[in-house]
């Protein structure tokens, strides 16, 4: 029975037993939010103060653009929907902002900064986080690779425990967001997911269709292995120093039995860059330069017309399943002809 409908308790009685509970679960929660360390809420004010400090400016070369709406900073991190198993890695430590909320939610949050002034502030700003671990790189090996240092960070990480999940949650520097996302789906661990800030031309590219002028090798490859979703259009003013463009925030959800149905994910992936390596040639003419060397034009006819492919087909006409059915039947006349099991393409666009 509830006490509220017991007589033998006074509902004054009730009241202030209520009261004292309440009373101790908000000084609870008041110690524990004392306990958890701080981090500082990086306005405009506060980050050219400090880089005023140290006498520097951000470096445009590194794609040096904060993030300075706080709300936005949150949403990364809700998009990501980050927990204690969570494995994080974030490219761009920047001042340490996105870090610094992504280690209250996560389980191990991996930041890798390229600029040794920004690794230093960083430090700072976040060495009350424990869980937080820092690497001073290029997050890059080259363009088509991620730094393997980079990598076993991660790897190590994930070894701690078999319920971990590794996603990769950033503000990401423009002008290498590209090859990391790309490499990312064919690295040793790839991301479950992917929620990162990146130009709103590049997020266009990724969610493209066939037949807008923004369909391409990009766009198949990664809807090919995932689900993508622009969740968020920003305006240069969200960020200090603005940026020339828009920019957006982007959830990449990796989905593994995807990536299950192809039989050779590198040569699908060379395949798409070389078939939209010419982008107003017919699409026959483009798989016999991209197979130059190794079918000749007979050969190449004899594959698009087992696929129905007519001479006038556009490759940025074709539905991402059709390009991964059309590659199949490309790998396999290869094997036929080389008697090679696992073929690579010769020419691969760039
Ligand atoms: N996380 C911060 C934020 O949200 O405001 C900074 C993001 S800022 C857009 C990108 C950061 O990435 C810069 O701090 C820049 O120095 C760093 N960076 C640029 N290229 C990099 C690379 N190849 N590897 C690692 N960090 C890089």
């Amino acid at each position: 029975m509830d006490k509220s409908d017991d007589p033998t308790y006074p509902a004054e009685a009730i009241a202030a037993v209520e009261a004292a509970a309440a009373a101790r679960a908000a000084a609870k929660k008041a110690k524990a939010d004392a306990n958890k360390p701080k981090v500082n809420r990086q306005t405009v004010s506060y980050l050219s103060r400090r880089f005023a400090e140290v006498g520097l400016n951000p470096n445009k070369r590194h794609g040096q653009n904060f993030l300075v709406d706080l709300n936005l900073i949150q949403m990364i991190a809700s998009t990501a929907k980050l927990n204690s198993n969570d494995v994080v890695l974030e490219i761009g430590t920047g001042m340490g902002s996105l870090t610094g909320l992504m280690a209250l939610e996560a389980g191990t949050v991996i930041t890798v900064e390229i600029d040794e002034y920004l690794f230093q502030m960083a430090s700072e700003e976040l060495e009350e986080l424990d869980n937080v671990i820092m690497l001073k790189q290029d997050a890059l090996k080259n363009k088509n690779k991620m730094h393997e240092n980079v990598i076993n960070a991660v790897k190590e990480q994930l070894a701690i425990n078999p319920d971990r999940v590794f996603k990769l949650a950033a503000n990401l520097p423009y002008n290498v967001a590209t090859p990391i996302i790309s490499n990312f789906l064919r690295s040793e661990v790839v991301p479950a997911s992917m929620s990162v800030t990146i130009q709103k031309e590049l997020a266009d590219r990724l969610v493209a269709k066939p037949g807008s002028k923004d369909y391409g090798a990009l766009s198949v490859w990664v809807q090919g292995l995932c689900d993508v979703s622009i969740v968020r259009v920003m305006s240069p003013k969200v960020f200090w120093p603005r940026p020339k463009v828009d920019s957006a925030i982007i959830h990449i959800e990796h989905r593994p039995e995807r990536r299950a149905s192809f039989a050779d994910i590198d040569f699908f992936y060379a395949f798409v860059r070389a078939m939209f390596f010419h982008r107003r040639k017919f699409m026959r003419s483009v798989a016999v330069a991209a197979f130059k060397g190794q079918l000749d034009k007979t050969q190449v006819d004899e594959v698009l017309a087992a696929e129905n492919h007519g001479a006038n087909a556009r490759t940025e006409e074709l539905q991402g399943v059709e390009l991964q059915k059309l590659c199949e039947a490309f790998r396999q006349k290869l094997i036929k002809v080389t008697g090679q099991e696992r073929p690579k393409m010769a020419n691969q666009g760039n």
